[in-house]
């Protein structure tokens, strides 16, 4: 094939994908075979249509009729008034099976000839049926008597335009005579001849910024335009997104490279803004607004859209160039910038990349400036929307090292500068080394720079059956000791070494210490087999407080319940003497001095902490994938959220800022408001127009594409199952024979065994455990090709197995057969696996949020072309209408996703969230206060006594907490304050049997946030 000599490795990406999806439809509608030995109404899901009297006599509603239609049509709106007139050209197969002794008796059923017949009609405002004689004819003539279809046409006008339904209806009966199968295959319907005009889109929010122009749509099928007024329909709906490019402006790009950043980051800031001046001048000035308005015909609310819109752009420049003059004339801003971009550097070096994208320098300089205006700034919530593309992790850990080195420069020689959190278990093995390695590097920076405090270090603080809250000495419960089964090997988090990234790095447990220690084994490395700055034990985090904390959402919980868990908000009491023991904490029968180290015989005389007490409240709260938190967690983290600004405020006086990324803007502000109580704000504000803005544009390289698949008449596994066994098939037939199939496919020889790396393990995707268990299990047995090795990656898979996959996914097996061929994926595949061999995806059903489908698919085609085949669950109504929208769901997501459903005010919640708020506020506001242990009921009846402490008082204190402070709050207060009385009632008994504070009161404080049913709908 011409041009196949010079055949970079992308061409030869996207002829492979563009042949894996010819291969996958023509088994999906049977092109090509000639017989079969199963019957083909059991084995297609594609281009086939029941016969109408069946779908009738059936449940006959929607639903069923979307699970084995009897029509596909395309629905057109005419131009002119009636009569119309048009060519419908029809194309059908049948399939008809042998007697016994036919000539092939292992495989009676044989393909008809193809029937491609024009069909003439002319058409008035009642409609009519067309070409029913041509087309029985037909099929008579392929050898298929008695089968039988028309073209129908129905004229609507329900939409104020009329609209002209144009379909192909099988109406054969449901027994032909013979042995011939009352389906139609492989069929198809094209229409020319009639002069059409667009569909619009309604106005939804933010129309301005999209195309609304829709030249026709499916029924039950895709629509391609081959020509001006030719359309034809298609077995599925195939979206190509194309690859953003993050500079989007004729000048040059700045050097936004690390190195340069870290020796002279000024003028090149200061280009980067001047070339966004510019770009805002050009698309956002009134006179270009009043232009697009004229020329797109946009409606007042449009406008007042748009004007808004271009607010907020100006707004953002305005933030970008304050920051740049921070850095100008505050030096420990600029010191720590440069330091921060020299540990970026390092932590880079030998990845591919040594430089920033403009927008992740755009995000720090918006919002550095909470560094110095702390207060003012922490009432607005900054988020990363990166919709736009990758990179938002590198964002995250840029303004980290930036916030630490700041620290490091103005006093807080130690603490926790940032509490980074991840929903639930999303946060990942390879997140976690992500931000491993960058504090690596600004250790190495810091010492060397002589930036002084203690070192940076890492804490890892997940919920449930991630790694231990402590280990203690012996025990007869669940605890975790020094001899548990697994340890220490078990609860390895990192994946190699973060200083120098020797794989080699042994797990031990130091009884001296009493420390969970990551070691590297490398003669060369410059720990110098010292344990790593990492701690993975929670009461590890609490003794040595490091530079930043990672971990999951759910923890917040703790600090209701757990004393320790005040080093994450505020000041510890004191150090322990003995060195490697850490800060202490309330004293306690199991820790006589506060000491967290079991029997430390640090005696009482412990030393006084060495900095501030005022400067622990760490400077930043990180919220990774902030769209998550809705219903019953966002309400329950919206009161979690105020008590750790409660309890700030008081310990330190200081309120911490608040960073998120999400992958969805609708509704943002309100959620801001609900849960941290503050606005919100977002970077980068949305382009004049979709899909591009100055920070990004898209390019000609393919990115991803998806392929929308409404199954019909099979269940949705067996589509899954004989979507991957094609692929399996396609990848295998290349493994086998490299030379047919690349001259079958125009590929460059040479590519072959790229492409099998590439393209040799598929994404099977499941919403629910169910589905992705199910998935697993009938690949395993179902397949048609030999050995296909399955793995799963959900929740449930223990964290040493998901190390070992992730280990094979990116150094595959040398032997084909060895490797993995297919991963069984739920939601925690979207979080963070970043595996560039990951690159085709079957999809069981859409995602219950648009949010978790954009994110889902970015696991595939990061770095070379993907493509992803969505199955509808087409019975499902939601699933049905993407599927009529698909282009427009794929190109214009954002506009598709709900407001996220959220609020504060659900008293079902505050039911639950009482306990925790009392209970923080007694353990980490009066108890240090009172000097004394109040973690028994009696010492705090005594200091209820002895304070004055009366239920009345702390319920409006816990109702401030909250926020329900207004006339219209009532309600909440009320049951504030009658919880609180027996919460009191229970302390004054002397009857009752509770043996710690957590036991008072109607109910105990919530041990994670997920103790609220997830999936339940919360209201006010
Ligand atoms: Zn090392
Ligand atoms: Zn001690």
């Amino acid at each position: 094939m011409s041009g196949k000599v010079g055949q970079s490795e992308e061409q030869a990406c996207e002829a492979f994908v563009a042949w894996l999806d010819h291969r996958v439809v023509a088994a999906g509608r049977g092109d090509g075979l000639d017989r079969l030995e199963v019957s083909p109404s059991g084995t297609f899901w594609l281009g086939r249509l029941a016969c109408e009297d069946e779908v009738r006599k059936g449940a006959g509603d929607e639903r069923s009729e979307r699970l084995d239609p009897c029509a596909i049509g395309i629905r057109l709106r005419p131009a002119a008034a009636p009569s119309w007139s048009m060519t419908v050209t029809v194309r059908a197969r049948a399939w008809v099976q042998d007697s016994k002794d036919g000539p092939d008796p292992e495989r009676r059923w044989w393909r008809s000839d193809l029937v491609e017949e024009p069909v003439s009609v002319l058409v008035g405002t009642e409609g009519g049926s067309f070409g029913r004689k041509q087309l029985a004819d037909a099929f008579a003539a392929v050898g298929a008597p008695g089968l039988s279809a028309e073209v129908r046409v129905d004229v609507e006008d329900w939409h104020r335009e009329t609209e002209l339904v144009v379909q192909l209806v099988n109406t054969s009966p449901e027994k032909p005579p013979g042995l011939t199968d009352s389906h139609l295959y492989e069929t198809q319907l094209e229409i020319s001849g009639l002069p059409t005009v667009s569909f619009k889109l309604e106005a939804l929010p933010d129309s301005f910024r999209y195309e609304r122009d829709v030249p026709a749509y499916g029924v039950n099928v895709g629509v391609e335009v081959l020509a001006l007024g030719v359309f034809r329909t298609s077995d599925t709906v195939g979206v190509q997104t194309y690859r953003p490019t993050y500079w989007n402006v004729t000048n040059t790009p700045p050097d936004l490279s690390f190195v340069t950043l870290a020796a002279d980051p000024l003028p090149q800031l200061a280009a980067l803004i001047d070339a966004l001046a510019a770009y805002d001048d050009t698309h956002w000035s009134p006179a270009v607004l009043d232009a697009r308005h004229a020329a797109k015909g946009w409606t007042p609310m449009m406008r007042a859209e748009a004007d808004r819109s271009a607010s907020e752009v100006f707004a953002e420049l305005d933030r970008l160039r304050t920051g740049l003059e921070l850095l100008r004339t505050r030096p420990a801003i600029l010191r720590a910038f440069q330091l921060m971009n020299k540990a970026i550097a390092r932590s880079a070096q030998g990845r591919g990349y040594a430089t920033w994208r403009p927008f992740q320098v755009g995000f720090l300089l918006s919002t550095i400036r909470f560094l110095v205006e702390p207060e003012d700034e922490a009432r607005y919530v900054d988020t990363v929307w990166f919709a736009t593309g990758g990179g938002k992790t590198e964002t995250y850990l840029g303004l980290l090292l930036t916030a630490a080195f700041f620290d490091r420069l103005t006093g807080k020689t130690m603490g926790v500068t940032a509490w980074s959190r991840f929903p639930l278990r999303l946060l990942s093995l390879q997140q976690t080394q992500r931000f491993a390695d960058a504090l690596a590097s600004a250790e190495m920076v810091r010492k060397e720079e002589g930036a002084g405090g203690t070192p940076f270090s890492l804490g890892f603080l997940v919920g449930q059956a991630g790694t231990p809250n402590k280990i203690v000495p012996k025990t007869d419960s669940d605890d975790v000791t020094p001899d548990s089964p697994g340890m220490p090997d078990k609860y390895q988090v990192l994946l190699y070494c973060p200083f120098c990234r020797d794989e080699n790095l042994q797990m031990r447990f130091d009884r001296e210490r009493w420390r969970l220690e990551h070691r590297c084994t490398s003669a060369t490395c410059p720990t110098k087999g010292r344990a790593l700055p990492m701690y993975v034990v929670d009461q590890e985090v609490f003794r040595f407080l490091p530079t930043v904390v990672v971990g999951t959402l759910d923890k917040a919980a703790s600090i209701g319940l757990q004393q320790a868990m005040r080093g994450l908000v505020g000041p510890p009491q004191k150090l322990c003497p003995v060195p490697w023991h850490g800060f202490t904490y309330a004293e306690r029968s199991a820790a006589p001095n506060g000491c967290l180290v079991p029997n430390c015989q640090g005696g009482k005389v412990l030393k006084p902490l060495p900095m501030d007490p005022k400067r622990f409240g760490p400077s930043l709260r990180l919220q990774d994938e902030l769209h998550l938190l809705r219903d019953s967690l966002g309400a329950v983290d919206s009161h979690y959220e105020s008590l750790l600004d409660h309890l700030q405020a008081e310990l330190c006086g200081t309120r911490a800022k608040i960073v998120a990324s999400s992958a969805t803007l609708t509704g943002y502000d309100r959620q801001v408001d609900v849960l941290y109580q503050r606005q919100g704000r977002v970077f980068p504000q949305p382009g004049p127009q979709a899909g591009e803005s100055f920070w990004t544009t898209p390019t000609a390289q393919p990115l991803r594409r998806f392929v929308a698949v409404a199954p019909r008449g099979v269940t949705l596994e067996h589509v899954s199952d004989r979507t991957l066994d094609t692929l399996q098939r396609c990848v295998r037939e290349l493994v086998n024979d490299p030379v047919k199939v690349c001259a079958e496919t125009g590929i460059n020889p040479k590519h072959a065994s790229m492409l099998v790396s590439l393209y040799g393990t598929d994404v099977v995707y499941g919403t629910t455990l169910y589905d992705v268990e199910a998935a697993g299990r009938s690949l395993g047995s179902n397949n048609t090709v030999e050995g296909i090795n399955v793995e799963q990656l959900t929740g449930q898979t223990d964290f040493d197995e998901v190390r070992a996959i992730l280990e094979r996914l990116e150094n595959p097996e040398d032997d084909f057969a060895e490797r993995i061929h297919v991963i069984a994926a739920s939601s925690m595949l979207s979080h963070g696996v970043d595996v560039d061999r990951l690159n085709t995806m079957v999809m069981l059903g859409l995602p219950l949020t648009t949010a978790e489908f954009i994110q889902t698919t970015a696991r595939v085609g990061r770095k070379y072309p993907g493509l992803v085949y969505v199955l509808h669950k087409i019975g499902r109504e939601r699933d049905a209408q993407t599927f009529r929208h698909f282009e427009q769901y794929v190109r214009q997501g954002d506009r598709f996703v709900d407001a996220i459903p959220i609020t504060r005010r659900s008293r079902r919640v505050l039911e639950l969230t009482i306990a925790g708020i009392v209970g923080a506020r007694t353990l980490m506001i009066r108890e240090p206060a009172s000097r004394q242990r109040l973690s028994t009921p009696a010492k705090l009846r005594d200091y209820v006594r002895d304070s004055g402490m009366t239920p009345a008082a702390e319920a409006a204190a816990v109702a401030m907490v909250l926020g329900f402070k207004g006339a219209e709050d009532t309600l909440h207060q009320q049951q504030i304050a009658e919880w609180l009385q027996a919460w009191f009632a229970d302390l004054e008994d002397p009857t009752n049997k509770a043996t710690f504070i957590s036991e008072l009161g109607p109910r105990s404080p919530m041990t994670s946030l997920r103790d609220v049913e997830a999936s339940a709908p919360i209201h006010d």
